[in-house]
């Protein structure tokens, strides 16, 4: 990564022009052969032509930003194959593969998933460890260029700290964007962890990541309200990437019903909100972010034709 990449990374994002990130990358593996209980990362060492393909698919679609297959690029998950010393080849790997495709037209977006371990005192993993964990995971995605570095689908807000420390003790100016998995419980959202929206946002902001939202666990209806409260506790950039709705078990496998142009309806609502990026978590692929795209691009329009309007709207649904 150069410095310049960062500060137009962040520079884009506080234009107010909202970005668009990409969807899943699962049913894309298993439609090439990822097995349940296979490593997903194994895929960065055996078949990186089908990283670049993904990504191409979401360039493709109009992503501006494009994450990396590293979710589970943790040492501490990779021991779990035999693959723990092949940690740098896997991040680096996994990053190169989607900047041969982005090139300058789009962003890498290094994602790094929980470790799997469970931190004192609720399990027995000491901070320390998954702190080296975080730093030797994103060496080796800010050596190999990413833009940013997405810390995801986090439940404890201590682990997330840990790894916006981590990612800034390896760069002190890599944008960091943290997203947590919330459910919806009769008492609002909580993480399984028992972590609130204002809880996460001011956490997380004190920790000093760069942009903060929700990952996963919900579709689009609950990650409008999940943003609303975001965007409440927090003047940080906020990030959004939906689930194509809860998953259905049906006899060909898991199936998530959202379709692009019920998302997508719900996407114009979270940039009205002021979210900042949108993307998609499972169930979503190439369909929806060509949708989410159509919605950027019109709303941009309209705020470029009648900047007003929309600053009302703004207020209005706050
Ligand atoms: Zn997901």
């Amino acid at each position: 990564m150069t410095t310049q990449t960062a500060s137009s990374l962040l520079a884009r994002i506080r234009s107010g022009q909202p970005l668009l990130a990409d969807g899943a990358t699962g049913t894309f593996l298993m439609d090439r052969g990822l097995k349940p209980g296979d490593c997903p990362e194994s895929f960065n060492l055996e078949h990186p032509g089908v990283l670049e393909e993904v990504a191409r698919a979401y360039l493709e679609a109009g992503a501006d930003i494009i994450g990396t297959n590293t979710f589970g690029g943790s040492p501490l998950r990779l021991e779990h194959y035999g693959l723990e010393a092949r940690t740098e080849e896997i991040n680096r790997r996994g990053v190169e593969a989607v900047k041969a495709v982005a090139g300058d037209r789009a962003f890498v977006m290094a994602s790094c998933g929980p470790t799997g371990s469970i931190l004192k005192p609720y399990g027995d993993t000491e901070p320390e460890v998954v702190l080296k964990a975080f730093r030797r995971q994103v060496s080796a995605q800010v050596a190999a260029g990413a833009d940013a570095v997405c810390v995801e689908t986090m439940t404890d807000l201590e682990e997330a700290r840990l790894a916006v420390s981590a990612v800034r003790d390896v760069s002190a100016s890599i944008p960091i964007f943290v997203t947590m998995t919330f459910d919806a419980t009769r008492r609002g959202f909580y993480t399984i962890m028992g972590v609130t929206i204002p809880q996460a946002a001011a956490g997380l902001e004190a920790a000093g990541a760069n942009v903060v939202g929700s990952n996963c666990g919900n579709g689009i209806e609950a990650m409008v309200a999940i943003a609303r409260e975001f965007l409440a506790a927090t003047r940080l950039p906020v990030m959004i990437q939906s689930n194509a709705g809860l998953p259905v078990a049906t006899p060909t496998g898991v199936n998530y019903p959202e379709t692009p142009e019920f998302m997508a309806q719900r996407v114009a609502r979270l940039l009205d909100m002021g979210v900042a990026i949108v993307g998609g978590c499972c169930g979503t692929g190439p369909g929806h972010i060509r949708a989410f795209r159509d919605v950027i691009d019109r709303v941009a329009r309209e705020r470029a034709t009648g900047g007003d309007r929309w600053r009302t709207r703004d207020r209005e649904t706050r």
